[in-house]
């Protein structure tokens, strides 16, 4: 609004000044003058204007999602901090992963994945279902990879849960052939057309393997 109201003032200056009927000091400026100068000052204003809005948006982005990183760094570091992991880190978690933040969004995910409570596998489901559709699930992966393999592990805070989500392991053909850590490497890879609940027992697999529950 502001950068339109400039340009209408701007214009007005130069036709009044057309007209001969300006009673404005730079009346007496010439003509190809004046034009450049108002043409110049409203140019400088719009880019201004621009650039403090675009300025303050910034730096309110980075406040958020300076504050979301670190919310999801320091659930991260409270839930699986050795030897004794802190369960308030999973609230952390939540909200980063509510707020956003997609690498949250996976672990708070995969930590309900492996829960032994039904309710919670479901809402884990659903996290993890978002970033696959996305594609973003190993992207997320790796970075947590990145971030967590210096830590000290196994504080007993996740628990290896002995039940599959794919009831029919024995016969499902699903992800099996594509068993291992480093064989699936790109979202890409991922195929939609495969037993779903084996694509989540195969990601299962590699977040005991991340933080050493066997
Ligand atoms: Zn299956």
């Amino acid at each position: 609004m502001a950068i339109v109201r400039l340009m209408k003032t701007s214009n007005k200056k130069r036709h009044t000044y057309n007209n001969g009927s300006s009673t404005s000091p730079i009346k007496s400026l010439p003509k190809d003058l004046l034009v450049e100068v108002v043409a110049r000052v409203a140019s400088d204003s719009i880019v201004d204007l621009r650039n403090m809005k675009q300025s303050s948006c910034f730096l309110k982005c980075c406040r958020e999602s300076g504050n979301i990183e670190s919310l999801y760094r320091e659930g991260l570091l409270k839930f699986f901090n050795y030897p004794n992991g802190n369960i308030n880190g999973l609230g952390d978690l939540k909200t980063a992963a509510l707020k956003g933040h997609i690498e949250a969004k996976y672990v708070y995910g995969m930590i309900l994945l492996c829960s032994h409570d039904d309710e919670s596998r479901k809402q884990g489901l659903e996290h993890m279902r978002f970033l696959r559709k996305f594609k973003c699930i190993i992207k997320c992966r790796n970075k947590v990879k990145q971030l967590v393999d210096d830590l000290w592990k196994g504080n007993g805070m996740l628990v290896r849960n002995q039940t599959p989500l794919c009831r029919s392991k024995k016969t499902c053909k699903g992800w099996r052939v594509k068993k291992g850590v480093w064989s699936f490497l790109d979202d890409e890879d991922d195929d939609i057309n495969l037993c779903e609940y084996c694509r989540w027992d195969y990601e299962i697999d590699f977040f005991y393997q991340l933080f050493d529950v066997y």
